[in-house]
């Protein structure tokens, strides 16, 4: 592993192997490409094309916000960003600060205590090896060397890591949670088991500059439409893409209009987190 100087850093082993898109390498079958687009035309038809903001925020205050908004939802994630914000002044505050005090900060968000005692020790670990509270110098590497740096920290998956890759760095990359894994496998983009496999499976078929509009698209779909428990079938858009088995019988029930799950609300888009 590398370091900003560009000198080699030693640190624990990767814990996955990283797949991001690539052009050359894992073509995707005609059909199952064919039906990708499909899928997105299909989509931005009904929710618009979603377009990144131009201002993005720093890759390390885009890490410790994705952090922040795991197992939990939109409003409490930002809510606890924004406490961490207003009661700490930088980052190197909060790394002064004793993990208690962080914890009661972000409180608001979940798994306090977990979320101080890794932000702690990222902040640590970026300091030792960076010299600052600063991950700029991912701007300069390549998807997989990004990839392979943010997922070797404690706490931070392939999800958390596209995510800075994405709504930070602007990069083409299309992060897989719970819940764009469960679309990918209803839709029959693929056949996995857990996000993961999803991730890695999906990178190859994602058509080049759209990752960031599937991906933001998907999740408002999940919200709206093919939520986990309660799906609408009955007036969903890609319907006929579908390959979910319990569908027809979804598609029979009278749609409910509300009682959204806790599941429902549990999804992020992190355009912004300053
Ligand atoms: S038909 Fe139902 S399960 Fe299939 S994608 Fe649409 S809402 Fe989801």
């Amino acid at each position: 592993m590398w370091n900003v100087c560009g000198s080699e850093i030693r640190h624990s082993p990767v814990r996955v192997k990283i797949v991001v898109t690539s052009r050359s390498r894992n073509r995707p079958t005609p059909l199952l490409a064919r039906k990708v687009e499909r899928i997105a035309s299909v989509l931005e038809e009904h929710m618009g094309k979603p377009v990144q903001p131009r201002r993005k925020s720093a890759p390390l205050d885009s890490l410790i916000a994705t952090l922040l908004s795991q197992n939990t939802n939109d409003r409490n994630s930002h809510r606890a960003w924004l406490h961490l914000k207003r009661e700490y002044p930088s980052w190197e505050a909060v790394a002064d600060a004793p993990t208690r005090m962080i914890a009661k900060t972000i409180e608001v968000g979940g798994l306090k205590n977990q979320k101080a005692k890794r932000i702690k020790l990222i902040l640590e670990r970026i300091r030792r090896e960076v010299g600052r509270y600063d991950l700029g110098f991912l701007k300069t590497k390549s998807n997989e060397e990004a990839m392979q740096y943010l997922s070797s920290m404690k706490g931070v998956g392939m999800k958390t890591a596209a995510c800075v890759l994405v709504f930070s760095l602007g990069r083409e990359v299309f992060p897989v949670d719970t819940h764009i894994h469960r679309l990918c496998n209803r839709l029959g983009l693929v056949q996995t088991t857990n996000a993961e496999q999803t991730f890695n499976a999906i990178s190859t078929v994602i058509p080049n500059g759209s990752a960031y509009s599937i991906h933001v698209n998907l999740i408002r779909f999940g919200r709206k439409t093919c939520r986990s428990n309660n799906p609408l079938c009955s007036t969903c858009p890609l319907f006929d893409e579908c390959v979910y088995p319990d569908k027809v019988t979804h598609a029979a029930m009278a749609a409910r209009p509300s009682g959204r799950s806790k599941r429902d609300v549990d999804f992020i888009i992190l355009n912004h987190v300053s």
